[in-house]
């Protein structure tokens, strides 16, 4: 689950983290009197979508004075008028896709002299198993183009968990970032700061672009951009009421309402499928004979009636789906308990594409007969390699 950069900041502000004083505002009319309360001359007017990239993005239909999703304004005036031509349009960055998000919130802060822009960040390294500091010295709005082009300024650091962070991770940064004097003890205290933020709290992504040098030399936090470990937020109220459902894939927000494994993908066939390893090898047996998967899902082993009817309508809902395939194995459930959970749904939510079922496993003739006697327009399945042949060619005929 990602967060707001001013839920981030509030985080690491409640940490002792150095940010700077900001208000977020929901409306443009808040935005005067919230810069009111902030110290000039400089403020920065931020939109807040779960993307990156958005000082460098645009809105959607262009109006005149259009300068992205990060603004500079010299007067509280000033950040009121950038607030009210930002908030309820919609910004592209490299990260959003053409789609773009809607601005819904606004996040106005002091603003900053700049000496040096640094890049920083913490994340579970599968490769060490273990958290990495990763940092650079080319912080700023082009980290992507540096590790493409220039990999070797990008620099990473594993702790150890048995000894857990320590002063000399921080001085070892601190000296690849090119820190020095005082900068060096404060940068010590600030990853020391992040590491335990991001244990305390089950992240699996902390990022901060930039961590800047300010004009007097002392370290702060600019931008920051935090990811948690859904699988721990049982344990995190505080982090789980921070979720803005409007950021999230409203097909992928109604999945997770019923417990569904479910990615949306940008093909055209609708794929419902037990187990996570059978929804992979039906997604790659979709691609060899020449359609693309319009989504990931995995009802799970013991899926009922309801889960199966659930997974149809969020399948149906997506416009892009021309045609939906059913692979189940039952091995814990039985075949002609989903014959009969997928009958259902289909007579619940309507049909309107071709529906391939491919059943295996125990009670599979029952099963097969419950789905031929149905009277549904279904296309029965014999193994994975004929569904998938089936549903490309009721496809794409
Ligand atoms: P994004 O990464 O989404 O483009 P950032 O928050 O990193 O958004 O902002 C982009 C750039 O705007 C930063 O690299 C920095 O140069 C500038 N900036 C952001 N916040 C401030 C601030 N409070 N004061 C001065 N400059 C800022
Ligand atoms: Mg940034």
């Amino acid at each position: 689950m990602n967060i707001h950069e001013y839920q981030a900041k509030a985080l690491l502000r409640d940490y002792g983290a150095p940010v700077s004083d900001g208000r977020v505002v929901l409306q443009s009319d808040q935005a005067k009197t919230a810069a009111g309360e902030l110290d000039g001359p400089l403020w920065v007017v931020k939109a807040q979508i779960h993307a990156g990239g958005r000082g460098k993005g645009h809105f959607k239909e262009a109006e005149a004075g259009d300068k992205g999703g990060v603004r500079l304004a010299k007067s509280v005036e000033e950040a009121e008028a950038m607030a009210k031509q930002m908030l309820g349009r919609t910004l592209v960055t490299h990260q959003t896709g053409p789609a773009g998000k809607q601005v819904n919130r606004i996040y106005i802060e002091a603003g900053s002299g700049i000496e040096r822009e640094l890049y920083l960040a913490l994340l579970v390294d599968r490769q060490t198993s273990r958290v990495s500091f990763v940092c650079s010295t080319e912080g700023g709005m082009d980290i992507e183009d540096v590790a493409a082009n220039t990999p070797e300024k990008i620099l990473s650091f594993s702790v150890d968990p048995a000894t857990g962070y320590q002063a000399f991770h921080g001085r070892r940064i601190a000296f690849a970032l090119g820190l020095k004097g005082p900068q060096v003890k404060q940068c010590v205290a600030l990853m020391g700061t992040l590491y335990k933020l991001f244990l305390d709290k089950d992240m699996e992504m902390l990022e901060i672009n930039p961590l800047i040098v300010a004009e007097g030399g002392d370290l702060k936090v600019l931008d920051a951009k935090f990811g948690f470990d859904g699988n721990a937020l049982y344990r995190h109220a505080d982090i789980a009421a921070l979720r803005d459902e409007t950021e999230e894939d409203p097909k992928e927000l109604a999945a997770s309402k019923y417990d569904l494994n479910y990615v949306a993908l940008d093909g055209e066939i609708g794929c419902m499928v037990n187990g996570a390893g059978l929804a992979m090898a039906t997604m790659d047996i979709i691609k060899l004979y020449g359609a693309e998967p319009a989504n990931f899902l995995d009802v799970g082993g013991g899926a009922t009636k309801e889960k199966v009817t659930e997974a149809f309508k969020i399948i149906t809902s997506d416009p892009n789906v021309k045609g939906i395939l059913v692979n189940i194995f039952g091995g814990i459930m039985r075949c002609d308990i989903i014959a009969e959970g997928v009958i259902a749904a289909v007579k619940e939510v309507g049909l309107k594409v071709p529906l391939v079922v491919r059943l295996e496993g125990t009670n599979v003739e029952k099963g097969k007969e419950i789905i031929r006697n149905s009277g549904l327009n279904v296309i029965a399945a014999d193994n994975l390699s004929d569904a998938a042949q089936k549903v490309v060619k009721a496809v794409k005929g």
